[in-house]
This record gives C-alpha cells, sequence and structure tokens, in this order.
C-alpha cells in the first residue's frame, strides 16, 4: 500500500531524475558548436550592427550625429582622439564617447582631430 510518505518520496525522486537528465542533455549539444560559457560574445556581423545596443546608446550615437561614412574627407574616426581600434580578429572599432561598433571611415560632431 502506497502511503504519502512514499508518493512524496517518490516525487522527490522523479524530480531529481528530470533535474539530472535535462542538464545532461543540455550538455549534449553539437560539439562544432562552441558552448556559451565558453566565451561567445555579441561580435557584431558588421559595423552597422547595433543588435546588442540599448536604445538609450543608440540615440546618443544619433544625439552625436555619428554616420558610418564621413561627410569630410580626411576627417573620419580613423584619425580622431577619441577612436578606439579593433581588437584582435574585430573588423569594427568603437568609440569613448557612446557603445556599439564605429567604422574607421566613420565621423561625428565631436570629432577630435589628433595633432
Ligand atoms: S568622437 Fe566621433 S569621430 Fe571621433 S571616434 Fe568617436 S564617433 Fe568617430
Amino acid at each position: 500500500m502506497n502511503t504519502r510518505r512514499d508518493f512524496i518520496r517518490n516525487a522527490i525522486g522523479m524530480s531529481g531524475l528530470l533535474l539530472g537528465g535535462s542538464f545532461l542533455v543540455s550538455r549534449c549539444g553539437n560539439p562544432k558548436k562552441p558552448a556559451k560559457d565558453a566565451g561567445e560574445s555579441k561580435k557584431p556581423v558588421s559595423c552597422s550592427d547595433l543588435s546588442g545596443i540599448s536604445p538609450e546608446e543608440i540615440e546618443k550615437r544619433k544625439r552625436l550625429g555619428y554616420v558610418d561614412e564621413t561627410p569630410i574627407a580626411d576627417s573620419n574616426c580613423g584619425n580622431c582622439k577619441l577612436y578606439l581600434p579593433p581588437g584582435k580578429g574585430e573588423s569594427c572599432g568603437s568609440c569613448s564617447l557612446f557603445k556599439g561598433p564605429v567604422e574607421v571611415n566613420g565621423y561625428c560632431t565631436y570629432y577630435a582631430p589628433l595633432s
């Protein structure tokens, strides 16, 4: 005869099995696909990809007048004091004033030429 105590004991045991099973299944993915906790980051596909940027930062870019292609010859992010060049393996730089990818040939109203 099953008692209430047996029922609770069995329910706890089944919960443990389900949790353990789901953990194992989650760890058995495509071996070629890197794990999320193995350094995967949200690198933009192009310098125009703002998918990882907050709406506030996107608005800040607009307020500063950032454009991907400079309208002024010889004045661009690549020769601006505030430009941060791309890291190793990255194609987009960034700016000290806002978050998100920046084109080396971009420009904004805060352009500060290297002397
Ligand atoms: S301040 Fe403007 S021009 Fe200078 S790097 Fe940032 S976005 Fe480019």
